[in-house]
Order: C-alpha cells, then sequence, then structure tokens
C-alpha cells in the first residue's frame, strides 16, 4: 500500500569559484517530484498517511501557519487517498486569505483558524472536528514531526542514486528530515543541517537522539533574522543563484541553505575532492508572500 518512491533529478551546479576549490556540487531536486506536494513534504507525510489508513481514519487534522508548505501539501496529498484534511491555522480569520490557504481549501481541506495562544497550548477547538468523531480523527503533528516522518525522510536519499556524494547539505526546521538524511546516509557520508531559525540550539540533541547514527552537524549562522525573515542580501542570492543555475529557491528553507553551502565553500569548510549533494526540500510556494517583482523567477 506504500505509494511508490519518486524519482528526482540531480543537477550540477558548476562555476569557476566551485571548481577553484575542487569542490562538486549538485542539486537533488525534490522541488520537481509533484506539483503540489512539494519537496521534503511528500516524505514527511507519506508515512502518517498511510497509518491513518492502516488505521480506518476518514480524516487527518494539522496545524500551521497561513504560509504553511506543510497545510497545502497535507490538503492535496489526502486528497489523493480519498481522505478528508483539517488544517489548525495560527492567528485570526484574515479578511483575505493568503494563497497558501486558498490553495489547501481548493485542494479541499478544512480551515479553523484559533488564537496564537491556543495555538501555543495545542487546543484543538471541538467545532474543527465537524460531524466527525475524535476517533476518526488521525493528528499530525505541526510540521509532521515525529517518527513516522523521520522514517519517510529516510527515502529522500533513494530518490536518484546518491551513494557517491561525500557531503549532504540539508535546511533545518524541525529537524525531522535530517533525522531522516542521519540514519539513510551511507558510513561516509557527512551530513550537515542548517538551521532557518535563530539561535534554535536545542534542535541538535533532539535530532542527536532520534538519529544517534551519525553525529549531527548544524549550522546556526545563516539564519537571516529568524524563520521566514530575509534580507536584501539573500534575496539578491536567490536571484543569482536563479541566474546562474535556472533553480529557483524558496526564501525560507533552500535559500538560506544554498547561500551556506556556498559561503562554506568559499571559506574552505569542505576537503577539496568533496562531493556535496544540496537537497532541495521545495517550498516555492512561500515565495508568494513576496512584494510582486522582488524575485526575477
Ligand atoms: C518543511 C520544510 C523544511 C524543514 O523540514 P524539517 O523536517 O521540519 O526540518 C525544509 N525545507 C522546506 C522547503 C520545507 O517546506
Amino acid at each position: 500500500m506504500h505509494a511508490a518512491i519518486p524519482v528526482a533529478r540531480i543537477v550540477p551546479v558548476t562555476n569557476a569559484a566551485y571548481r577553484q576549490k575542487n569542490v562538486h556540487v549538485a542539486v537533488l531536486r525534490l522541488d520537481e517530484i509533484h506539483p503540489v506536494i512539494s519537496g521534503n513534504k511528500w516524505f514527511k507525510l507519506n508515512r502518517y498517511l498511510d497509518d491513518a489508513m492502516l488505521l480506518q481514519k476518514k480524516a487527518v487534522l494539522t496545524a500551521g501557519g497561513a504560509w504553511s508548505n506543510h497545510i497545502v501539501a497535507t490538503a492535496a496529498a489526502c486528497t489523493e487517498r480519498g481522505l478528508i484534511s483539517i488544517g489548525i491555522i495560527r492567528g485570526e480569520a484574515p479578511k483575505e486569505f493568503s494563497q497558501t490557504l486558498l490553495d489547501a481549501q481548493r485542494n479541499g481541506m478544512q480551515l479553523h483558524f484559533i488564537s496564537r495562544s491556543d495555538y501555543k497550548n495545542g487546543e484543538v477547538p471541538v467545532e474543527a472536528y465537524g460531524h466527525l468523531k475524535k476517533f476518526e480523527v488521525y493528528e499530525i503533528a505541526e510540521g509532521g514531526f515525529g517518527e513516522l516522518g523521520i522514517t519517510g525522510s529516510m527515502d529522500i536519499l533513494k530518490t536518484a542514486d546518491t551513494s557517491s556524494y561525500t557531503h549532504i547539505v540539508a535546511a533545518v526546521g524541525t529537524g525531522t528530515m535530517l533525522a531522516g538524511l542521519l540514519r539513510a546516509a551511507t558510513a561516509n557520508q557527512n551530513v550537515i543541517g542548517i538551521s532557518v531559525l535563530k539561535n534554535n540550539f536545542s534542535v541538535e540533541q533532539a535530532v542527536q537522539e532520534l538519529a544517534p547514527q551519525k553525529p549531527v552537524h548544524i549550522n546556526y549562522d545563516f539564519h537571516f533574522g529568524g524563520y521566514a525573515k530575509h534580507t536584501p542580501a539573500l534575496l539578491e542570492f536567490m536571484n543569482d543563484w536563479y541566474r546562474h543555475t535556472g533553480i529557483a529557491t524558496d526564501f525560507v528553507y533552500t535559500a538560506k541553505t544554498f547561500f551556506a553551502a556556498d559561503q562554506l565553500i568559499k571559506s574552505d569548510f569542505f576537503p577539496p575532492h568533496s562531493s556535496i549533494l544540496l537537497i532541495h526540500s521545495g517550498g516555492l510556494q512561500g515565495n508568494r508572500s513576496l512584494p510582486a517583482g522582488t524575485l526575477i523567477f
């Protein structure tokens, strides 16, 4: 009953700076695997939805913000499997829905808005269940954090032949994907996480406990002000990277990750002859929150 693991492209990135440092760089294009269930969310959700169906649940309930990749991916993935989806959204109901929330709704999700304090306390209003009984509803933690999210993320390294890479670099939000990559990587591979949250130092120990097979390396220097924050330098990097590689990035996760990798390469973090695989974990839909004209793609 498992969905087949999608096939992803590996796209090399060449430029004078990387050649001079004698490193090979390539991007694993998880952003291309599905039109809506983008990037790592396909993998993080997959096992939870298998579980929900095995348990014969009727609906899936999860939570997120107004621009959440997880929310829109959950909506589409549930519809594909014939499950109802319920989204608990942080904050008051806006007069105008974000494009993400409109997409979630178009993909069949029922949305419920709750105050930030209730959200923080993990309170789900009874109305959110509608006509459903609580036992008919499968709950997935915000961002898909948890064991089944980790097991699903292990499949990321099976979407292409990734065995020759010495280094794998990926964004860290909850750390679920990173834990999966650490578990799935070969003995010779180093996995490096780039935190997109500010001072989120506790994630390191949490991931290490979930994936004790390998030492966890997380860099905290590239949050650009914090989660979903950005600077002119980051936006300029996104446009430059697109001009040079033709690869669009999202400003919340992948742009920060690729910017970090670029800086780390230029500051000799990677030994010569390293073969570096950057995980494009998707999330491009979130760029619609930026003012029109900010990005050239
Ligand atoms: C959700 C998301 C992440 C973060 O994944 P975690 O498993 O929470 O660390 C990274 N990149 C993109 C594009 C995402 O949507």
